[in-house]
This record gives structure tokens, C-alpha cells and sequence, in this order.
């Protein structure tokens, strides 16, 4: 019995603290459940990222994040709407149309909605949309016709603004649909040609140019042939010495803008600073004031034409081209040209400046020889016949 009694003393021993034991486990297994509660806690909080399905696919995602973060963190391959012109249906703002919608669980998320471990998120494709259109009513610009053949431009008729109704794109201004509610008439810029008499005026443009010009002033200056030079205000700003001579030797010098644009489309005020720093660039430079006026590359509107006469100046074209300027321009090629051309009243268009202008040089005094010996005559634009009167 003793040893019975040892041995269940022993084994009372044993099971002295039988709930010690479970204890422990549990503590054992508590601590486990708790280091692994405390790991998922770190590697939550070290790594930042829980599971959620999107679109069928599981992916991590930041804890806490909201509908938005998770959209714009995922590399999310559903296309969000663009916004259409309602003209052409051509993309006007990409990503504009309707957005990507998200569902979690099946239901409207908000962007700012959290997610939580094991959401099921689905993302449904932003939709194309076309944007709104307004009605308006304005005003048709004057189109400007051109007729005739001379130099010297004229305006044979002021045209008239008109009226349309227009459908227009709210996003993006394009003209949906239009109705013409009065038709605009043209400005018509009639060219005379100053006909009758067998006299020509030679005109060069594009300078003042280093060399060249002086040659071609040494070359009239012996010849005892006027010109117009029509000038370019930053080149006369750089060769004041030439401009005052182009003067001085009874040239005529004119305006052919300051920066040599296309005046064609300008706004009112690059029109008006092209032509009025030209003409002050010249005045200061020379004390001479120009009169007329050539656009560059012969462009002309209606809006350009009001503008030229408002500076006072006179709009001329040309009626003899031989392309001078062209690249491998032959001084023969040039100067038979200019002479198969030459009418009574013909403006001869030749370049002093904007690069190498050698041939015309070499063609110069031929032109003047074969010419003269045509019977022409050489004055200056205010001379030939039926040129319009300067204001000064
Ligand atoms: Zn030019």
C-alpha cells in the first residue's frame, strides 16, 4: 500500500497540477496563436499588404487602403472612357469619358471606401462619352478674292461680314453642324496693272543684305537706274549704312515688314507691329518714310490689306517673277526671264537679300541692256502710270 500510496502519492505528484498542464499547453498553444497573431501583425505592418480578389485573381494589397489607392496602385488594365468630340468622334480628352467603375462584394464601391482581407473587388470598363454641344450665333469673316494680273493692289469692293448658326462642341470648339443665316461677301483686291507706257520699275527685296546690296546700288548708281528697295526692319536695323545710301542715291525704300512674316491670319496687332516698327526702323535710319508696301511671299488678306492702308502704306505685288531666289537660279535664266516677261507697266520682282542673290548681280546689268534696248524706260513705283497717289 505504501508503495501504491508512493507510488499514487507519486503519481498524486504527478497529477498534482493536471490543470497546470493544460495550462501550459495552452499557454503554449495561446503563445504560438499569439506569436503567429504578433508575425501576421508585423509582416502586416513591416510588408503592408493583405489579399483581396480582383477580378477573379487574388492580389495584396496595402491595409487600409481605400477603392482608389488599390485602383491606382494595381497594374489595372481596364480602359477608362475618353471624352469624343461631338463633330468626329475623335478622342479630345483621353480618360474623360465615364470612369472605371469598382464593385466590392457585389456592390457600388466609393472611392473612398476601405477594403478589407478576402473583398472581392470587380472592376467594370469606363465607358467612351461624347461631349455636350451649345448653339451659337456669329459672325462669317470677310473672304478675300483676288482678280487681275498688275502689281499695284487696289480694293474694288469692302465684302461683308455674315451670319451663321452654329452647333459647336463645348470641349472642343469644333463646328458640329452650321447654317449659313447671311452669306458674307468678299473683299475683292482688284491688282491694276499700270499699262500704257514703256516704263518698268525694278524692285529688290529681303534686304539690306552685306555686299550684295551695295553691288547692286553700284550697279544702278552706273546705269543711272532708280529702284525700290523693299526692306526687312531687323536687316535695316543691322545695315543702317546701306539703307541710308539706298536713300541718299534716290532710291525709293519700302516696307516688307520687320520680321518677314505671313501676314495672312497675323492678329490686328502683329499686323500693325510688323508694318509700324518697319516704318519707324526706316525712318530712323534713313529719315525717309516708306510709302509702299509688298507683303512677304506676296500673302495677302483682307484683314492685311486694312491694315496696310491704315499704316498709310500702299500694297504692290509684282507682275514679273524669274524666280531669282531659287536655288541654282542661273543669272542667264534670270535675266532672259525678266525680259520675255517685261509688259508696259511691269513690276519686276528681284531679291537684294535673303541669302546668296550672286546671279542676280551678274543678271542685273543685262537686264537693264536688254530692256533699255526693248525700249523701256525704269522709274520708280510712284511713276508708273495710273499708281495711286501717296498720302504723303
Ligand atoms: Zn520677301
Amino acid at each position: 500500500m505504501d508503495s501504491s500510496a508512493k507510488s499514487r502519492d507519486s503519481h498524486t505528484a504527478m497529477t498534482a497540477y493536471p490543470h497546470s498542464h493544460t495550462a501550459r499547453t495552452a499557454l503554449k498553444a495561446a503563445g504560438v496563436v499569439a506569436a503567429f497573431g504578433l508575425f501576421a501583425f508585423l509582416a502586416q505592418g513591416a510588408f503592408g499588404r493583405v489579399p483581396v480578389q480582383i477580378d477573379g485573381r487574388e492580389r495584396l494589397v496595402g491595409v487600409g487602403d481605400s477603392v482608389a489607392e488599390i485602383i491606382a496602385e494595381q497594374p489595372i488594365t481596364v480602359r477608362r472612357g475618353d471624352l469624343l468630340s461631338a463633330a468626329d468622334r475623335r478622342v479630345i480628352v483621353a480618360g474623360g469619358g465615364t470612369q472605371v467603375e469598382v464593385r466590392v462584394n457585389g456592390a457600388e464601391a466609393k472611392p473612398e471606401a476601405r477594403v478589407r482581407p478576402g473583398d472581392t473587388l470587380e472592376l467594370i470598363p469606363g465607358a467612351d462619352t461624347v461631349e455636350p454641344t451649345t448653339e451659337e450665333t456669329r459672325a462669317i469673316p470677310v473672304p478675300t478674292t483676288i482678280v487681275g494680273k498688275g502689281a499695284v493692289l487696289t480694293m474694288a469692293a469692302p465684302g461683308s461680314a455674315g451670319i451663321e448658326r452654329v452647333v459647336v462642341g463645348a470641349v472642343s470648339g469644333d463646328v458640329v453642324a452650321s447654317e449659313t443665316v447671311l452669306p458674307a461677301t468678299p473683299m475683292v483686291l482688284r491688282r491694276v496693272n499700270g499699262g500704257g507706257k514703256k516704263v518698268v520699275a525694278l524692285t529688290f527685296d529681303d534686304g539690306p543684305w552685306p555686299g550684295q546690296t551695295a553691288k547692286i546700288l553700284d550697279i544702278l548708281e552706273t546705269k543711272g537706274v532708280p529702284a525700290t528697295f523693299f526692306t526687312v526692319g531687323l536687316r535695316v536695323k543691322r545695315e543702317p549704312a546701306v539703307a541710308k545710301r539706298i536713300v541718299a542715291e534716290g532710291h525709293a525704300i519700302g516696307n516688307h515688314t520687320y520680321h518677314h512674316i505671313d501676314l495672312t491670319g497675323a492678329t490686328p496687332d502683329v499686323l500693325k507691329n510688323e508694318l509700324v516698327s518697319e516704318n519707324d526702323m526706316v525712318r530712323w535710319m534713313t529719315g525717309a518714310t516708306p510709302k509702299w508696301f509688298r507683303p512677304p511671299m506676296g500673302k495677302i488678306d483682307g484683314p492685311a490689306y486694312k491694315a496696310i492702308k491704315a499704316a498709310g502704306l500702299k500694297p504692290v505685288l509684282w507682275t514679273v517673277d524669274p524666280q531669282d531666289w531659287r536655288k541654282g537660279a542661273e543669272a542667264l535664266t534670270i535675266m532672259k526671264s525678266v525680259v520675255a516677261a517685261a509688259r508696259p507697266g511691269s513690276v519686276i520682282l528681284l531679291h537684294d537679300g535673303g541669302g546668296d542673290r550672286s546671279q542676280t548681280v551678274t543678271a542685273l546689268p543685262w537686264i537693264i541692256d536688254e530692256l533699255r534696248k526693248a525700249g523701256y524706260e525704269f522709274v520708280l513705283l510712284d511713276d508708273l502710270p495710273g499708281a495711286p497717289k501717296s498720302r504723303w
